[in-house]
């Protein structure tokens, strides 16, 4: 006996399929909408109680995805509000009008652009309550402060779905340096990722809904893009179908590149879509000569260098793809990067952050399936790379030194004035660059700036750390050798009249 048709043939045809999938049915796959109904109405043996909870968790986390869908336009500040009267909010979104009355009341009425195909097809038809240009506009006003939800509670959206809204208000906070992250949340996400990568990059669709609320194909890209924003990289996500998923841009590394990203999951553990479609490499070239080098100007369109699919596993094959893909791109780079691997990269980097966007970019030239081995020998490459940085300061430090030492050093002191002082630290310094300090120039008064990288506490530490030594090494040799009298007993000398 089977479940009620009615329960279930409002859901769409991917929810069908999760619903086969959560309760382990087989033979589901290739069938359509109708099939599906069909299919689950013979063969789902579980009380109709059961699944009508899980049809309403469906309706409201569709609901709560509107939500997430608005961070398209909230994050990338391209909502914009062009009148807020009492009653009457008009605003832009991506360039569609809406126009929303009376929010917050019972004669609440909103309507959307005549080109939004969801509000046409969707709202309108009284399918669903609303498009997800009115929740970038909620979380517009509530950003700027121009409504307070504990006030005016939005229309259709409450508890879970109100949640959504005030996370992504806050990370827009976060992002404009408004608030800052709490410490908790960091170990959380990297937690998440480092539990929940694997199963959901392998299409484990319970997991994915229960815990996330979404589709595991989703949720991998969220996780993704957590995984990125841990390794200090920025990110731009983008949750519409089609086109690239992710740009990841390594601001610490001079100059900075962008690596524009495709996740894909799937169901076996090995991506192969990449060797058995052949148009795959000119969509892959679309994502990032059409839809991102083109689009952008001047030197930020040479930034874009890379192209990353990130997986839970691909053929070894796919290392013959990338020299083609170089031909028919002009030279950008390709690489295949397994959840494993990803996951290796994120924890060693959590565990000591000296691998930098540089050493990272340096990976990404390389044109490969990365494999654990390939992010063992980064960690050994930054490793190497952080005792040659202190190397090299302490040879500054040391030749710096010695310069001034055979002048000013007597018995005891080694004798310095403000301008030699600066003299030794700049060229200390300038050591560092560009790896952890960034020089420039205050143009309009030609005054030197240092930017300092605090990402990569850990090499500094290290190589303050040599630094230190190697001063004390200094002071500890001259203190040795140094046997020329000091001013003291110079005067003394002079005015005993012992000479
Ligand atoms: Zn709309």
């Amino acid at each position: 006996m089977g479940i009620k048709r009615s329960l279930i043939k409002e859901l769409t045809q991917k929810e069908l399929q999760e619903l086969c999938s959560r309760y382990k049915l087989k033979g589901y796959s290739g069938k359509k909408h109708s099939q599906l109904v069909d299919f689950l109405c013979e063969n789902l043996a579980v009380p109709d109680e059961e699944v009508e909870g899980f049809v309403v968790t469906l309706v409201k986390d569709r609901l709560t995805a509107k939500i997430k869908d608005a961070n398209d336009y909230f994050l990338t500040k391209r909502v914009h509000i062009v009148g807020a009267e009492e009653n009457l909010i008009k605003a832009n979104v991506g360039g569609y009008n809406i126009i929303i009355e009376n929010l917050g009341r019972d004669d609440f009425n909103y309507t959307c652009d005549e080109r939004c195909q969801d509000w046409l097809y969707q709202v309108k038809k009284g399918r669903y309550p609303f498009c997800k240009h009115y929740p970038a506009v909620l979380a517009e006003l509530i950003f700027s402060e121009m409504i307070n939800v504990d006030e005016i509670r939005p229309n259709y959206i409450d508890g879970d779905m109100l949640g959504a809204l005030r996370r992504m208000v806050e990370t827009r906070k976060r992002q404009e340096g408004l608030i800052f992250p709490k410490d908790r949340s960091l170990e959380e996400r990297f937690g998440n990722i480092e539990s929940d990568l694997l199963p959901i990059s392998l299409q484990n669709q319970v997991l994915a809904r229960d815990k996330y609320h979404e589709r595991a194909e989703l949720v991998f890209e969220n996780l993704v893009n957590d995984a990125f924003l841990l390794l200090e990289c920025e990110t731009i996500q983008r949750r519409k179908t089609g086109g690239w998923d992710l740009l990841v841009m390594g601001t610490n590394a001079s100059p900075p590149f962008i690596a524009v990203v495709e996740c894909k999951t799937a169901a076996d553990g090995i991506y192969e879509q990449v060797l058995t479609n052949p148009n795959y490499l000119y969509r892959l070239r679309e994502y990032c000569i059409d839809l991102t080098k083109n689009r952008l100007i001047g030197a930020l369109a040479d930034y874009v260098k890379y192209m990353v699919i990130v997986a839970p596993g691909f053929p070894m094959e796919v290392n013959s793809l990338t020299f083609r893909f170089s031909e028919m791109t002009g030279g950008l780079h390709l690489s295949f990067l397994p959840v494993d691997s990803l996951i290796h990269l994120l924890r060693s980097y959590h565990k000591a952050p000296i691998i930098t966007h540089s050493m990272i970019e340096k990976m990404l030239l390389r044109e490969k399936l990365i494999t654990q081995e390939d992010v063992e020998q980064l960690v050994i490459e930054s490793q190497r790379e952080m005792v040659n940085l202190a190397n090299k300061c302490k040879g500054k430090l040391r030749e710096k030194l010695q310069e001034v030492l055979y002048r000013t050093a007597d018995a005891s002191f080694i004798k310095l004035d403000t301008v030699l002082f600066e003299k030794i630290l700049t060229e200390v310094v300038k050591q560092l660059a560009p790896d952890l300090v960034r020089v420039g120039t205050k143009e309009a008064v030609g005054v030197s700036t240092y930017s300092l990288m605090h990402d990569y506490y850990k090499v500094w530490e290290y190589v303050l750390n040599e630094l230190v030594k190697e001063f004390v090494a200094v002071l500890k040799e001259q203190s040795e050798q140094r046997v020329k009298r000091t001013e003291l007993k110079e005067e003394m000398l002079n005015m005993l009249d012992l000479r």
